[in-house]
């Protein structure tokens, strides 16, 4: 059996059905050393995974710099302080990053590694797989967990989400930010008279509408039913009043399948004050909306 000590060169002596079984490893195997003065190398790698990189392990057990270069910028950093931490107080380094292949692409690698103190510094050995299928199958879930099915619009899980990050920079540095809530008109005679497949329709077409309004940064979310809210970062209220106006006459002209006119909304503005929670904001922005419900409908309101 291989022995765990540093060895130069990266070579160990192994018998045969070793040497075949490492290399089938769906992975990495590995020694890791770092001496006092930072210097790192890897005395020993084997598994299929070290084709990946198209770096020669052989560099690598000189020095594992060619190996650090291809991770992608800001894991550098990180990595570097896990490896530190890890030496420090003695416990296991356990991280992700992500790695620059020869082709530039990137995989995601998870890296496991018990460390050791030696002579001449720290020995970690671990392994580490290529995590990239599972990492873009939990990108994918957590894209659906924040949007809304019917529109493709964010849901309210997100809203809250970003409203919290606004909110939070917007009482730091004082920047303005402006919330809207949308709600159709008389949703329900819509769907009475045209039927429901048809109101689905309007409420993805007004998704659009929306969305083709705003810019960039700003976040359209469907809250659930037909009421929807807009984020508007970096807006005082009387640009989000001129947005909102705008938007909700174009609506009131768009034929949404059953001529112009049919479909309206109403729409509540408020804008942030410094100190604000998440749950005073909604609800002013919400009383503007009651006050455009209630002052006749197809019309934007703001806070007093
Ligand atoms: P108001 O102007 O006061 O907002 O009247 P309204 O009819 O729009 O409001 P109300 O709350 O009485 O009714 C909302 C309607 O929205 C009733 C419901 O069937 C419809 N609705 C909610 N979600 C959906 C949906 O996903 N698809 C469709 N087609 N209709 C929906
Ligand atoms: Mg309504
Ligand atoms: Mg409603």
């Amino acid at each position: 059996m291989p022995s765990n000590d540093v060895l130069a060169g990266g070579e160990m002596p192994q018998s045969r059905w070793i040497l075949d079984l490492t290399e089938q490893l769906p992975g990495v195997i590995f020694q890791l050393h770092r001496a006092p003065d930072g210097h790192m190398h890897f005395p020993y790698l084997a598994g299929s995974g070290t084709r990946l990189t198209g770096i020669d392990r052989h560099d690598l057990a000189r020095d594992a710099l060619p190996a650090l270069e291809r991770l992608a910028e800001p894991d550098y950093p990180r990595l570097m302080a896990a490896i530190e931490r890890s030496a420090r107080s003695a416990t296991p380094l356990a991280t992700t990053f992500r790695l620059r292949l020869a082709d530039d692409e990137t995989c995601w690698i998870a890296l496991r590694a018990q460390p050791r103190r030696v002579d001449g510094g720290t020995l970690w050995v671990g392994l580490m797989i290529d995590i990239s299928e599972q990492m873009a199958e939990e990108e994918r879930l957590r894209r659906l967990s924040d949007t809304d099915d019917l529109t493709g619009l964010a849901n309210r899980r997100m809203l809250m989400k970003r409203l919290d990050e606004e909110i939070s920079l917007s009482n730091r540095h004082g920047l303005p930010l402006s919330l809207m809530m949308l709600d159709l008109d008389h949703f329900k005679a819509i769907n009475d008279t045209w039927g429901h497949l048809q109101g689905d329709q309007v409420l993805r077409d007004l998704a659009g509408l929306c969305q083709q309004s705003l810019r960039e940064e700003d976040l359209v979310a469907r809250l659930g039913g037909e009421e929807f809210a807009m984020l508007l970062p970096l807006t005082p209220e009387r640009h989000c009043r001129q947005l909102a106006e705008r938007l909700c006459q174009s609506i009131s002209a768009h034929d949404f399948g059953f001529g112009p006119g049919h479909v309206t909304v109403s729409i509540g503005i408020t804008e942030h004050r410094i100190g604000d929670a998440r749950d005073i904001l909604i609800q002013r922005a919400d009383d503007s909306l009651y006050a455009a419900k209630h002052g006749g409908r197809n019309r934007v309101m703001a806070s007093d």
